[in-house]
């Protein structure tokens, strides 16, 4: 999957592990869906991956975890 950035560039699919953080609690989500634009080098998560890797985070320190998949 693919997807214009801002820049105007072609931004692809990635998955990579992300850290997330609620206080002093750091838990890792892994495969975490990010769009990543080789012309700026930025990479970015669309709105409804970002709520939900919210709500991973906040899953994981609940119950304790220090990683969850995605
Ligand atoms: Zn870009």
């Amino acid at each position: 999957m693919k997807t214009i950035c801002v820049c105007g560039g072609l931004a692809r699919l990635q998955y990579k592990n992300e850290q997330g953080r609620i206080k002093d609690k750091v838990v890792t989500i892994y495969n975490v869906p990010a769009y990543y634009c080789a012309d700026c080098q930025e990479a970015f998560t669309t709105g409804s991956d970002s709520l939900r890797f919210a709500q991973r985070v906040r899953k994981a320190v609940e119950s304790g975890a220090e990683e969850l998949e995605f």
